[in-house]
């Protein structure tokens, strides 16, 4: 059989590789410290496990609409009406496996081949990919270490053409942790309306921001702003495969439309276990921001006694993005390398930061307990000494 010149092109998720290599190694009986795939350590609160089994008890276990079940589908409108005083309802909303899904649904209803899709860069590794199964381009605006990642809209502008078709942002950011200014989105927004250009918004972490600000630009616009938005990592719901995008009707629809071809619907039972994660008790979240607060604090603290790293400073999700590049030497040259080094020779499993489009880069996520960040990362730092 011959594969597709589609699928030859693309590459598979750098993140989704780190962690079968992960896995594969605790398997064989290593003891890991896996800071590689981005996922909450926590287990999913029990109140929404006891939703999925109620479901399951009523047999909830059927087929449902494609774009959702009508209950969630208001939870999620609701959530963002009383965040952004919004008037969103159901219509509006269209649940996926993932906010991944729904991003891919996106790309397929926004972009026609050809078309340019603005994505500031670091970027998290799926969209060009995303953008790449749509057959358009996508424009890197490159953001600055110095200025802590954070994209500006004066960047976005000097990237728009005539081609422009979508501004995708994320944030907070993975993989730096970078959260957008509130005056930057706000001047972004204007910037698309005026020049009737989509703005897809990536808020997967909003929950996770550190003595900042978070805002959305639907809150400004809701015509050319698209909100995508996911369970997996506000709830320590990673393998229940539950996101959503919320926006125009007409978008929604045409989203709708493709993923009814594509995949049906998302998941019976995780839709109820969702409901219950929107509207049920929110302590757990709390804290789990808590614990990220306090562990993101310390990961700073243990990599600043690494002579050589330098690592700004991310205000939220749950990512560092520390800079390994005064470790290359003439065999370790590049991320991928220095990634390898790291998990062959200290058991520690990092991201590369070429997958994010930023060679010279290692991500870390910090979603584990504390032990585990002081002994890995303390053996990461040891391992890195070892080559200087
Ligand atoms: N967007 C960002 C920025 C992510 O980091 C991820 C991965 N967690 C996703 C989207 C996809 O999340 P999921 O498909 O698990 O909802
Ligand atoms: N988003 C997570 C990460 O960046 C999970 C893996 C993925 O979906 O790519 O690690």
């Amino acid at each position: 059989m011959q594969i597709t010149e589609r699928l030859q092109a693309l590459a598979g998720s750098p993140t989704t590789a780190v962690k079968q290599v992960a896995d594969q190694l605790k398997r064989d009986g290593i003891k890991v410290y896996d800071f590689g795939v981005g996922e909450p350590d926590f287990g999913t609160p029990e109140n929404i496990k006891d939703a999925a089994v109620g479901a399951m008890e009523q047999n909830k276990t059927k087929y449902t609409t494609a774009r959702g079940i009508v209950e969630l589908r208001e939870a999620i409108a609701q959530r963002y009406n009383n965040k952004y005083g919004t008037a969103f309802g159901p219509e509006h909303v269209v649940v996926s496996g993932g906010a991944k899904q729904s991003l891919y649904n996106l790309m397929m209803t926004l972009v026609n081949p050809g078309d340019e899709v603005i994505i500031p860069s670091p970027y998290w590794v799926s969209y060009p990919a995303l953008v790449q199964l749509a057959q358009g381009t996508s424009v890197f605006v490159e953001t600055k270490a110095e200025n802590d990642f954070k994209v500006t809209a004066s960047e976005i502008e000097a990237a728009i053409t005539p081609r422009t078709k979508v501004i995708n942002l994320n944030s907070p950011n993975n993989p730096t942790g970078a959260v957008i200014e509130i005056e930057e989105l706000k001047q972004i927004t204007e910037m698309a309306v005026e020049k009737d250009i989509a703005l897809i918004y990536d808020e997967c972490y909003e929950c996770f921001v550190f003595g900042k600000e978070h805002g959305n630009p639907i809150q400004w616009n809701q015509e050319k702003v698209v909100s995508v938005g996911s369970a997996s990592k506000t709830y320590a719901m990673t393998g229940w495969r539950i996101g959503w995008m919320i926006g125009l009707k007409e978008v929604a629809a045409a989203s709708d439309r493709f993923q009814s071809q594509a995949a049906s619907n998302p998941n019976s039972i995780a839709q109820w276990a969702a409901v219950e994660a929107l509207l049920g008790e929110q302590d757990a979240v709390d804290e789990m921001h808590a614990a990220y607060a306090k562990r993101r604090t310390m990961v700073l603290d243990l990599l600043n006694q690494v002579d050589g790293l330098t690592c700004p400073v991310p205000e939220g999700a749950f990512y560092v993005f520390p800079d390994v590049s005064n470790f290359f030497n003439e065999e370790l040259c590049d991320s991928i390398a220095i990634a390898k080094y790291l998990l062959e020779e200290a058991h520690v499993a990092v991201v590369p930061g070429s997958g994010f489009g930023a060679e010279g880069y290692v991500r870390i996520s910090y979603a584990a307990s504390e032990q585990e960040l002081t002994e890995g990362l303390t053996r990461m730092g040891e391992a890195l000494k070892a080559l200087k």
